[in-house]
Formats: C-alpha cells, structure tokens, sequence
C-alpha cells in the first residue's frame, strides 16, 4: 500500500520507531543507526526516494491487467561478490553452497520458483518477473579473473550487524566496488540475527548485505526454517529499496501500490486469509519475500515491487552503475540459463500419467528442443522434439513404471515421471 506521506515525514517515521529488536531481518535498525551516526545521509535518502517517485509516476503499473513494465522489461545482470568471513571451519560454506543460493535468487527474481503454485489463485496475479540476473563476478576489480568467492579466516567469534564484517581491518573483508557489484558477506551473526542489507546511498564500503551462514543457499550449513535461501532473496529486496511489507509500522507505507496495507510482520508458515487494516478482500501479502515468514512460505515480488526496484536502474539511479559493470563477463542469458532441472519455466502434467503427457513452457525458447525419455536402467526409449510452448508427449508405447525426461541433453536435473 502507498498513500501519501511526505518524503522527510517518512524519514522521521524511521527514526523514532522504537529500537525493539526484530527478529531476523535487522536492515531497519541497520538504517536507523546509520542516519544517526552519518548526518549527511538523510539527505542522500531523500534524494534517492523522491528519484524513485518520480520514476514510479512516470511508469503506473497497471496490475491485475496489462503489464506496462514501466522501468524496463530487459534482464539486468548484476554482478556478485561473495566473502566468506569464517572462524571455524563449518563456517566457511562450500562453493556449492554459494551457488545453491545464486540458483534461488536467479529463480526468485525471475520468477521461476516452482513455488508460484502456492500463490493463493487471488493474488497469484500479483507475482511479477523482476528481470534480475545474479552472476558470480568472473573479473575482480583489478580486471583479473575470479571465482567471486572471497575465502578470509578471522578471529572473531561472531559479528553484530555494526559492520566489523565489511572491514578487513575489523576482522572482516573489504568491499568491492559497490558500482560495480553486489558484496555479500557471509558469516557468524549473532544475536538470532538472519542478515541485514545497507540502503541505497548509503556510504560506499558499507555497502551490501551480510547473511548469517545457517541461512544462506539450500544446502550444507542452510539450517531449517532458513534453508531455501529465502533470506537472500529478502535482504536483496533490501539492497534493492524495498521496505518491509508492512511499511515498518502499524498499518505503514511501503511505497509500492499494489501491496495492501498490513498491520506489522508474519512469522512461520501461515495459510488462509489474514485480515489487518481493513485490507479486505483478501488479506495480508504475508506470501511476499518482503514479509517474515519462514522460506517455504515466501513466494513473490508483485508488479509494483518490481517498479521500485527497477526504478534505481534508471539513468541517474542510485544502482544505475552497475549496467556499465565488467564484473562478469559471458554469454548471453540464453547461453546461461540453468537448464529445465532449475528452470522452473516447464511444467510436467499430469503426473503420474496414464495415455499422455503435457509439457508447457513459459516461452518460446525450449520449442525445438530436444525431449529423451530415460528407463529407470538409463536406456532411452524416446527422442522427440519439443513443439511448441504447450507440448502432448504420447507415452502410449510405454509400460508402466519410473521414468526421466531430458531437455536438450542437460542430464543434472531430469524430471521425474511415472507412467501408470
Ligand atoms: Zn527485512
């Protein structure tokens, strides 16, 4: 929900809220202590919100309708640092852990994550495509090349969210070029502490966001309720200018228009309809990354979220640097794409399957695709080729049993079929 409020009054909002800790997410804090210490700040953040007015008026989204895609519809790439600050050696999470969590927030961002599904039918139209692309950096800042994973051991036994993590000189690891890329650090937070993330505008070597290690990707140290690399996702939306759903008060303001307006934030894993404020027909957004539920209940980023992200990417924008990044480098979105395993942009159905098998596609780009079906001994017993955005594959000629479907010949992640 956005309702007219002047830009200073919001600023003073967040200052006198009360410094009751929230759990989790600690980026309101984070944005408190640091209009209180950077007297300079408050006018940089004004600046950046009445940009992001501007450009908002200039682009309405209409929502459940026609997509305009004010601020743009092209995939912005944006380049990631990862700085793995660990004491102990639990701490300091495999490679594979680090891009099990680039995996979900290419998915989350994209809106490819197969849970959309459980986007309650009301809102479901809500669930917008933000058009955000991580990559790993492949070129550091010097123009060598890089894994963009920074591996640092440290003394400390555990980090607040005072920044020490952002500074080698505080046991921690310096920044990159923030114009350039996305810092994540990940470490020990303490506290009960999820993550947290700068604003934009905020002082250059501060910028980024810091995730809790038991938090981070989906798997190794990625401990449940935490561990579909949701909190990520949500401290992103942060670095990106979303606010809280719930607009960080009673019943408050998170700038974008199609939320509604909710009462304060949802924890675990809730179903139904939540009514607060008056937001009938429907209720609560808890299902919004920018909500507190746990990972297995967050699910979208609406139209109007997806607008005040864009919107720093405009000419003049606070994250308008970093489409001129050489931070990675490599193929085009096409060439990258993760393959049907981790694209959910195909869908299987019915499945089991008894006479036959639809394959829908989001879009045009697997039609003439390569389609094998495997045996459960890896023998292929089909090879066709995938026609158009919705495919029927007559499985007739197949007996029943387990089977794995194959696109293109990418075998990582084959899909599951039972024939009946
Ligand atoms: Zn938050």
């Amino acid at each position: 929900m956005r309702h007219p409020l002047h830009l200073s009054a919001f600023l003073l909002l967040l200052l006198r809220l009360p410094a009751v800790a929230q759990q989790g997410c600690r980026s309101v804090e984070y944005k408190q202590d640091q209009l209180l210490h950077n007297p300079g700040l408050t006018a940089t953040f004004l600046e950046i919100e009445s940009f992001t007015h501007r450009q908002m008026e200039r682009s309405r989204v209409i929502v459940n309708g026609v997509d305009h895609g004010g601020n743009g519809t092209t995939t912005i790439t944006v380049p990631v640092v990862v700085h793995i600050v660990y004491n102990n050696p639990t701490q300091n999470i495999t490679d594979a852990q680090v891009q099990s969590q680039i995996a979900v927030l290419n998915m989350d961002y994209r809106k490819r994550n197969r849970d959309t599904s459980q986007i309650p039918s009301y809102y479901r139209n809500l669930a917008a495509d933000c058009g955000i692309r991580f990559m790993l950096a492949n070129v550091d800042t010097n123009g060598k090349s890089t894994t963009g994973i920074i591996r640092r051991q440290t003394q400390q036994q555990g980090f607040s969210y005072n920044d020490a993590v952002k500074f080698t000189a505080r046991g921690g690891d310096d920044a990159w070029d923030r114009d350039r890329y996305l810092n994540i650090w990940v470490c020990d937070l303490t506290d009960g502490v999820l993550g947290y993330s700068s604003a934009p505008g905020c002082p250059k070597q501060n910028d980024g966001v810091t995730i809790d290690y038991t938090t981070f990707g989906t798997t190794g140290t990625a401990a449940t309720p935490f561990n579909l690399g949701r909190t990520a996702t949500h401290e992103i939306g942060h670095w990106l200018n979303l606010i809280h759903i719930w607009g960080d008060a009673a019943c408050g303001n998170d700038d974008v228009d199609d939320t509604p307006q909710q009462g304060t934030a949802t924890h675990g894993n809730p179903s139904g309809m939540i009514f607060s404020c008056g937001n009938t027909p429907y209720g609560n957004l808890y299902m919004d990354y920018m909500d507190f539920t746990d990972d297995a209940g967050m699910h979208l980023f609406t139209y109007g979220q997806r607008e005040r992200i864009r919107s720093l990417f405009a000419e003049g924008g606070a994250r308008y640097p970093l489409l001129t990044s050489t931070g990675y480098v490599g193929g085009s979105e096409t060439t990258e794409d993760p393959g049907p395993g981790s694209d959910m942009s195909i869908r299987i159905y019915p499945n089991p399957a008894v006479g036959s098998l639809w394959i829908t596609t989001s879009n045009t780009s697997y039609t003439g695709a390569v389609l094998d079906v495997y045996n459960q001994v890896g023998q292929k017993v089909v090879t066709t080729r995938i026609s158009g955005v919705n495919f029927q594959l007559d499985l007739s000629s197949l007996s029943k049993g387990i089977y794995f479907l194959r696109v293109n010949g990418a075998g990582k992640n084959d899909w599951k079929l039972v024939k009946m």
